[in-house]
């Protein structure tokens, strides 16, 4: 037998944002353990936003699992919470409720902020540095100091290493900003893995007395760019049947329900979505081929093949939830009526 260290990982009921949590507790297996394995766990909800002093507590249920690089005989236990009786889902725990399906792909691009001593990572005490230009996938100390790549690339190692779908990492357009993306089939295990890549990267940083900054407009309204969290979609019937017919029905569902997509897109997108740095304004929907100023950017490969493939949705934002985001996706797009036998086959 082993003692494995399980770091029971979940998201707690802060509003507008839940933030990550996580405990540890040793148990001993033959081998390192399976989903099916792993407890339920409980913990005190009063301290999370989860419940009241007088009836605290709440139940962790296991839902993913993973090694973790950090930690001998580490395990990594996603979990959802919830209330005591084990089987009712939190009023805080989206992922029990959303849509899913295993032919939905999704790939998000996480972009977001080094943070030290209470501004981003490079910046000078007073002032700012050099303007943008130079930093967006840019080499050299002046344009990425000397900490920051040695922690995207450690983070990419782990989340690797953990068997997560991290697909590549570029330094942005703001100093001290950058993006790394996650792919994933179905909504639940690619916004699983986005929340356990989110989860190893504030983890890492603390050894460099760095924070993660996630908000979508750390720096107010300033020329410096703000973060997203692009959505790449695409379902199978519109990698293998797709059609600009269908496309346009399906554009039209997204202008329609806009402000659907908004209300989970991320807090305080409206400074974000401005129409200025590569987005296009909140409380209009918009489409275009290669176009960064647009709410849906549509590839030009997308075109070339018959409108077959993948869409890009830009107005995410780096504090999305993933769950939510790629629900609401799938909510639409299940809106657009298809040719069922087809679809049924996909
Ligand atoms: P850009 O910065 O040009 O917008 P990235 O390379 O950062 O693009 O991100 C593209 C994302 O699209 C990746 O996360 C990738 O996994 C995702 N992607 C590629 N093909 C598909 C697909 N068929 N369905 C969903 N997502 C996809
Ligand atoms: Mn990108
Ligand atoms: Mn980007
Ligand atoms: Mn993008």
């Amino acid at each position: 037998m082993t003692k494995y260290k399980l770091e029971y990982i979940w998201l707690d009921g802060y509003v507008p944002t839940p933030s990550l949590r996580g405990k540890t507790q040793i148990k001993e297996f033959a081998e390192f353990p399976t989903l099916e394995q792993l407890p339920l766990w409980g913990f005190d909800g009063s301290s999370t936003n989860q419940a009241e002093g007088h009836s605290s507590d709440c139940v962790l249920k296991p839902v993913a699992v993973y090694p973790d690089p950090a930690r001998t005989n580490g395990v990594l236990v996603l979990c959802e919470v919830m209330m005591p009786d084990g089987v009712t889902p939190h009023v805080s725990n989206k992922r029990a409720t959303i849509l899913d399906d295993e032919g939905a792909w999704f790939g998000f691009e996480q972009e977001y902020f080094f943070y030290k001593d209470g501004r981003p990572l490079g910046f000078p005490e007073t002032g700012y540095p050099a303007p943008q230009g130079p930093y967006y996938t840019g080499v050299g100390y002046k344009n990425v100091g000397s900490v920051a790549r040695q922690i995207v690339e450690e983070h990419l190692d782990q989340c690797l290493a953990a068997g997560i779908n991290h697909e590549g990492i570029n330094a942005e357009v703001a100093k001290g900003q950058w993006e790394f993306q996650i792919f994933g089939k179905g909504s639940k295990k690619a916004a699983d893995q986005m929340w356990m890549a989110r989860y190893l990267l504030q983890r890492l940083t603390e050894k460099y007395g760095i924070d993660i900054e996630f908000h979508c407009k750390p720096l107010g309204d300033t020329d410096w760019n703000g973060s997203g969290m692009h959505c790449n979609f695409s379902t199978a019937y519109m990698r293998e049947v797709g059609g600009k017919a269908y496309f346009e029905a399906l554009m039209a569902q997204f202008d329609k329900n806009l402000m659907d997509h908004i209300a989970v897109y991320g807090p305080d997108n409206d400074k974000r979505l401005t129409g200025k740095h590569e987005t296009a304004p909140w409380n209009k929907f918009s489409y275009g081929v290669a176009d960064r100023g647009a709410s849906i950017r549509v590839p030009h490969s997308f075109v070339k093949n018959d409108y077959k493939g993948y869409l890009e949705d830009r107005r995410p934002n780096s504090q999305g939830d993933p769950y939510q985001i790629a629900s609401q996706v799938l909510k639409t797009i299940s809106q657009v009526p298809t040719d069922a036998s087809v679809s049924a086959a996909a």
